[in-house]
């Protein structure tokens, strides 16, 4: 038997994975310290195994600014996550994707236009009192817009106090893009209904504004969580009836409430590991996020939350051939990410507005 056959009798991959990851090893070992690999929660294991870092939007976010050491950073993930970690790097360091083309469709629900569009309407409305604040799941120029209007990024852990910030500095928040984290994150800090309103992106209109209005979501969403539903959590309770039931802030308002918590992917990591051994987990968040908390945490009882598709296609683009490829490439400059240098002076303004803030 050879090595490669042991190696694949070994660890259940198949002889492709195995000699792809032989080749990665032997790029990585002529790199060294050059090289850091980057992996969000939702790769997929073969991705992960990757990873020199792993984390959620922020943890990334945080790693990008202070790790300076590394020349070439490759972000497996998708790209507003890669753009941002451009952006805080340091001069000398680049940024690469295996999958330049992986995008978040909830991005894509706000462009530039839209966004000035929207904001020429609700300055007329509201003046002065008005602060922008983005999900980091937004494009570069979303970002730079918040920034040169005195706002600021949040990611899924730091939202609340993100917003509690900036509802001090403006007393009227327009949240983009994500209209779920946005109203989860408005109720967790206290807010009623009638201080919500709704910027219905595709026609451009505001719906439900009215004088006790602080925060006017902006109509996105994201199409993995927003699968999840009440019935969902009901079934979990009756199949599991003692299981603590865990949803990502993306999901419907209905869901975080009938939840018994929600947190950011990194905060869903550190619940199931303080969970003591025999409980049970219902986890509503994207699939290869769960199936490896169950793997990892076979003393406890992880289940999804839903038997249907929470897989992240895009996530999904970023695999072992595109990052060898990406490693190959990397001299040629395959799959470099660039800002252009004013977009990204706005943006970094918003993300070191948030980072002071966490
Ligand atoms: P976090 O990494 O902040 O948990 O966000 C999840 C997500 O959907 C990333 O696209
Ligand atoms: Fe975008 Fe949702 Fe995929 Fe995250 S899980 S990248 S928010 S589509």
């Amino acid at each position: 038997m050879t090595g490669k056959q042991a190696a694949v009798r070994q660890t259940g991959r198949n002889l492709l994975e195995v000699e792809l990851e032989e080749r990665i090893a032997s790029l990585r070992a002529g790199l060294g310290e050059d090289l850091l690999i980057l992996g969000h929660h939702y790769q997929s294991d073969a991705v992960i195994g990757q990873a020199d870092l792993t984390g959620d939007s922020l943890k990334l976010a945080e790693q990008a600014a202070r790790l300076t050491k590394s020349r070439f950073i490759v972000f497996c993930g998708v790209n507003f996550m890669a753009e941002t970690a451009c952006i805080l790097a340091s001069s000398g360091q680049s940024v690469y994707m295996p999958a330049p083309q992986a995008g978040c469709p909830m991005a894509d629900m706000v462009r530039l236009d839209q966004l000035e569009a929207c904001w020429r309407e609700l300055k007329a409305r509201w003046a002065k009192d008005l602060i922008p604040v983005t999900y980091v799941n937004s494009s570069a120029q979303v970002k730079a817009f918040c920034g040169r209007h005195g706002g600021a990024v949040c990611t899924s852990a730091n939202a609340q106090k993100v917003l509690d910030w900036a509802l001090i500095q403006g007393r009227r928040v327009l949240f983009l893009p994500d209209q779920h984290l946005g109203r989860n994150t408005a109720n967790a800090l206290g807010l009623k209904p009638d201080e919500m309103c709704l910027w219905e992106r595709e026609q451009s209109k505001l719906l439900g504004a009215g004088p006790r209005t602080k925060v006017v979501l902006w109509g996105g969403y994201c199409p993995v969580h927003a699968e999840f539903s009440p019935e969902h959590i009901a079934e979990a309770r009756r199949e599991h009836p003692s299981a603590h039931i865990l949803v990502h802030p993306e999901c419907p308002a209905e869901v975080v409430q009938a939840a018994d918590a929600s947190g950011s992917t990194e905060q869903i990591i550190r619940a199931v590991e303080a969970a003591s051994a025999g409980s049970t987990l219902a986890i509503g968040t994207e699939i290869n996020l769960v199936k490896r908390l169950a793997l990892r945490h076979q003393d406890k009882k992880v289940v999804p939350l839903s038997a249907g598709n929470t897989a992240c296609p895009e996530m999904a683009r970023t695999n072992l051939a595109g990052l060898l490829a990406c490693l190959e490439g990397l001299p040629q400059g395959r799959g470099l990410v660039t800002v252009p240098d004013d977009v990204a002076a706005g943006a970094k303004l918003a993300l070191e507005r948030m980072l002071l803030l966490t």
